[in-house]
């Protein structure tokens, strides 16, 4: 499932060579996605040019002329890719490419996804604070307000496990299983702690843990499980820089103890019980 980084390395590319392109048609070939595509997304903005786009979380905010913004979330295994002439479509089976956008310079922007979790709608930009699938996600990772003192607040008191919190989306959104686990593992830090006894100097190590696996990542394109491919239809670079996420029974990079796999949430989690207290 793309987390974060693979969303704002997408959203970069996206944003080089979507901005300025006007929408000529759209084509739903099938609306059954988590929600039902909306009938009115054609009317909403086609005609209208491409202005920016931005991210909040794991949703692409595509903004057009006009005051619309198309929110558009990939799901566990959706894509969005923007296909000019030479566009080679190897990996992608063209009977899951359910939406596509017609631009005037004859290339496609085209929403892949053969499991149809994914979400396209359409939203006023001046309405999107109360939009439901953003108004109750917590700070941006990467944005000053996700700080030590502000996530020492958040997990004082809590006995859910620290892994756990760092992926819950009221607390910081847009981290998943693969980004919590690397940040825990270079933070020194053991996944199944509780988070309200993890100290003031382990948060701030989280803190600046998670600026940095976060850019890393975003610098490789993301990592590529399964499916995600970025916006010319490539897959990301940052699986060979992981150095812990599904190594169990492998020797941690640092120390050489084999690492430890645990379920958490239902989710598999991984860490060095020599180097993760
Ligand atoms: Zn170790």
């Amino acid at each position: 499932m793309p987390e974060l980084p693979e969303i704002e390395s997408l959203r970069q590319m996206l944003a080089r060579s979507l901005v300025g392109r006007t929408i000529r048609h759209t084509m739903v070939k099938e609306a059954r996605l988590r929600r039902s595509v909306s009938a009115e997304l054609a009317s909403t903005i086609v005609g209208h040019r491409i202005e920016r786009i931005e991210r909040r979380a794991k949703y692409l905010l595509i903004e057009v002329a006009g005051g619309q913004v198309m929110l558009v979330h990939l799901g566990m295994s959706g894509s969005l890719t923007h296909r000019g002439r030479d566009f080679d479509p190897g990996p992608f089976d063209p009977k899951h490419d359910h939406v596509e956008f017609a631009l005037d310079d004859g290339s496609v922007l085209v929403y892949n996804d053969p499991r149809r979790f994914g979400l396209i709608k359409v939203v006023a930009v001046a309405s999107i604070g109360e939009v439901d699938e953003l108004k109750h996600l917590g700070p941006e990772p990467l944005a000053s307000e996700f700080s030590t003192n502000y996530l020492w607040l958040a997990t004082r008191g809590r006995t859910a496990a620290i892994k756990n919190l760092l992926m819950d989306q009221g607390i910081v959104a847009g981290i998943g299983n693969i980004y919590a686990s690397e940040i825990l593992f270079r933070a020194g830090v053991r996944p199944t702690r509780r988070g309200g006894k993890v100290t003031r100097a382990e948060t701030s190590r989280l803190v600046r843990a998670t600026e940095q696996v976060l850019h890393e990542a975003i610098g490789s394109r993301g990592t590529t499980f399964r499916s995600y491919r970025d916006s010319r239809g490539q897959p990301g670079r940052f699986a060979q820089s992981l150095r812990v996420y599904d190594r169990a029974g492998l020797p941690c990079v640092k120390c050489g103890t084999l690492i430890h796999a645990v379920t958490l949430g239902q989710r598999s989690s991984f860490y060095c019980p020599r180097c993760q207290k």
